[in-house]
């Protein structure tokens, strides 16, 4: 029998987390034996399990998911770059005694799109509803990709004006809706997603071929998705960032990019 790995997600809430799913599919598929668990942890426990945690040496690494994605860019360790000016950790791993911490959310949203969706982002205009962790993430990916322009929409206003003054060297950037050229994609990275808080946005430019993201993502359709659905038939919600997110991270871990079209096939057969 092959060692096993230990591999988790903690957040908290944790408890309909598809993570455990994906990465279980991940190992089975590239024949790597694995326990991966979610586990709920409070803010006042979040070190205490880290460091009990990798003190196990059948443990290889844990994604972490709301509220510690913060906190966890603080743990001692080699930070990558991307995770480091972003401040947020999604993804650690226990490699000869360090702990590595990264983010895959950006390049998960990224691949989905690119990969997945066959989207480019260059030349395209694009509207960020959201200035959390996440949207920062996917911010400072699409930055680099030759965009058009790219607005940020946030019910914090301030939080917005934040990442726009952060990053408005790499991108054309602003916190106005544009009344002149339709988007080509407006991403929801609002938490509002799945608690029925979504109000829809008034008075935004779009075409038929506008792409609508929801990176909240459901069994159901999502609030946001229901209300872009009305104006273009290419509307999906975050389940495709969900695997690609988890494949990067299983790739930091194993070095090994698994298969995840399947994963991706088998988890849309559920909503049927
Ligand atoms: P954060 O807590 O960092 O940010 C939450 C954002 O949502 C803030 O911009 C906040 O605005 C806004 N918000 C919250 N409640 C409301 C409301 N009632 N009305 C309007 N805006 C609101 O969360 P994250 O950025 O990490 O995550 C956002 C969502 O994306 C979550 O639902 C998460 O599950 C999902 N996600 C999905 C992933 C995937 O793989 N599909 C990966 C990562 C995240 P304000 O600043 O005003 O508080």
């Amino acid at each position: 029998m092959s060692k096993k790995f230990k591999l988790g997600v903690l957040g908290n809430p944790i408890e309909h987390s598809l993570s455990p799913f994906i990465h279980s599919r991940f190992a089975r598929n590239e024949n790597i034996n694995i326990e991966y668990l979610p586990f709920k942890v409070s803010n006042s426990d979040f070190e205490l399990f880290i460091k009990e945690f990798f003190s196990d040496n059948a443990s290889k690494g844990l994604n972490v998911t709301l509220p510690h994605k913060n906190k966890a860019a603080n743990i001692e360790g080699i930070i990558s770059n991307e995770a480091k000016y972003i401040n947020a950790v999604n993804t650690i791993s226990l490699d000869k005694n360090n702990l590595s911490l990264h983010t895959t959310d950006g390049i998960g949203f990224i691949s989905d799109m690119q990969d997945q969706k066959g989207f480019s982002f260059m030349n395209k205009n694009i509207l960020l509803i959201g200035a959390g962790a996440s949207a920062e993430s996917i911010l400072y990916r699409i930055a680099k990709e030759q965009t058009s322009q790219i607005s940020v929409l946030n019910r914090t206003k301030s939080k917005a004006d934040r990442l726009i003054r952060k990053y408005s060297n790499m991108a054309f950037i602003n916190s106005d809706l544009d009344i002149e050229k339709p988007y080509d994609l407006v991403v929801n990275c609002s938490s509002a997603g799945l608690t029925g808080e979504f109000k829809p946005i008034e008075n935004i430019l779009i075409s038929k071929n506008t792409y609508f993201y929801d990176l909240n993502y459901s069994l159901v359709q999502t609030p946001f998705c229901r209300w872009a659905l009305n104006k273009s038939d290419k509307v999906f919600d975050g389940m495709g960032m969900l695997v690609f997110q988890a494949a990067h991270s299983f790739d930091k871990w194993f070095s090994v990019f698994p298969e995840t079209q399947n994963v991706i096939k088998d988890l849309e057969a559920m909503r049927e």
